[in-house]
């Protein structure tokens, strides 16, 4: 297999800094795109890779599932775009095509695994998957996306992880005029569930510690803000909100959400990873029909449908545009809940 190689900005271990490394990419396949990158998100998930906060960081880690670029070569067999289109690169780069949920455009729950952008297994190289804090990236066609020309490329990029982690449950649950939904944090994540459920229709809440974000989201299009620390403001909203949507990263007490969910209602954990603490109470689930789910970004056909609500709908993140040589710093501050509400790397700095 040929390959070239790029640079990068990745990091060595567990407690190391990123910093500028050259890596490998494949030479395009029949069905490959090749993407020279533009732009590319920082999602709290890269920093949980570069930290091994989640186990089975394979070191050097290249993070970054959130690419925005331009195709500049393409395999004899593509179809879906050609040299000179915008495309971007989410957080899957392939999966087995074959299981049911594959067939069913359910990439993202491949029964066999899907590839992850970074930290996956290359197919063709043998090792780990690099992401978007490169140069370039080859990409099978099927898992590349387009993107509406109309939007601010560098906006549009948190869109291909944090848009459709958020879109996917909205979708599912069915979200629509007459929905009540909640969000729990006002981070990348949280931003683009209160734009993509207000798109949508939905009267939209807020669920923050912080209440110095309280102006900020209802300008993002929050109807409600609620203070999760003022257990009198929680009381009030009792029973109110048809869907939940749960973005905080770490361990948090998830008990006093539930009882804010209407009858039959779902709290959709798409951030935390692992045990609760302190324990679930099932007793307000059993009595109000209530459930607790999960949810893990969105599949291939679905992220293209939520990149073309957004370009008709005008959607695109708040976003502050950085140099990759301050990435460490971008981590530090998004650690301390300090972004507003997504880093993007502008790639030309890595030049
Ligand atoms: P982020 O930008 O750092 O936002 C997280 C927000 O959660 C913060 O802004 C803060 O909001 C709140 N928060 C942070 N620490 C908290 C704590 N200890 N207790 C309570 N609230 C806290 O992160 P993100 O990029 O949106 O990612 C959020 C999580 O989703 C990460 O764990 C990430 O790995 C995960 N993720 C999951 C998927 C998936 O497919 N399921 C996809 C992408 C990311 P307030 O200041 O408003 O409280
Ligand atoms: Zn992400």
């Amino acid at each position: 297999m040929n390959k070239f190689e790029v640079k990068a900005f990745g990091t060595a271990a567990i407690d190391a800094d990123l910093k500028p490394m050259n890596i490998e990419r494949r030479e395009v396949t029949a069905k490959d795109i090749e993407i020279e990158i533009l732009y590319c998100g920082v999602c709290h998930s890269d920093l949980h890779t570069a930290r091994n906060d989640w186990g089975g960081t394979i070191y050097p880690a290249v993070p970054g599932h959130e690419i925005v670029g331009k195709v500049v070569k393409v395999g004899s067999e593509v179809t879906k775009l050609k040299v000179g289109d915008y495309a971007g690169v989410g957080c899957l780069v392939d999966s087995c095509r074959e299981c049911n949920s594959c067939k069913h455009d359910l990439e993202q729950y491949c029964l066999n695994g899907f590839t992850g952008t970074y930290n996956g297994q290359e197919k063709y190289l043998g090792n780990q998957t690099f992401g978007g804090y490169s140069e370039k990236i080859v990409v099978d066609e099927h898992f590349v996306l387009k993107v509406p020309a109309n939007l601010n490329m560098a906006a549009v990029a948190p869109l291909l992880c944090a848009g459709i982690t958020t879109w996917s449950p909205l979708r599912h649950w069915k979200v629509g005029k007459d929905s009540k939904v909640a969000v729990v944090g006002l981070g990348g994540l949280g931003h683009m569930a209160i734009k993509l459920a207000k798109g949508l229709g939905a009267h939209v809440a807020l669920f923050s510690r912080t209440p110095g974000k309280t102006k900020d989201a209802l300008e993002l299009g929050a109807d409600e803000v609620i203070i999760s620390t003022d257990d009198a403001h929680m009381n009030s909203v009792r029973g109110k909100y048809d869907l939940i949507i749960d973005t905080v990263p770490y361990v948090h007490d998830l008990n006093p959400y539930i009882n804010t969910l209407s009858v039959s209602g779902t709290l959709v954990v798409v951030g935390y990873l692992g045990g609760l603490e302190p324990l679930l109470n099932t007793v307000p689930m059993i009595l109000g029909r209530k459930s607790v789910a999960g949810s893990v970004i969105g599949g291939i056909a679905e992220t293209q449908e939520m990149l073309n609500f957004c370009g008709e709908n005008n959607i695109v993140s708040e976003i502050e545009v950085i140099n990759i040589q301050d990435i460490n710093i971008a981590y530090e501050r998004m650690l301390k809940s300090d972004v507003r509400y997504r880093f993007v790397i502008d790639m030309n700095s890595l030049k």
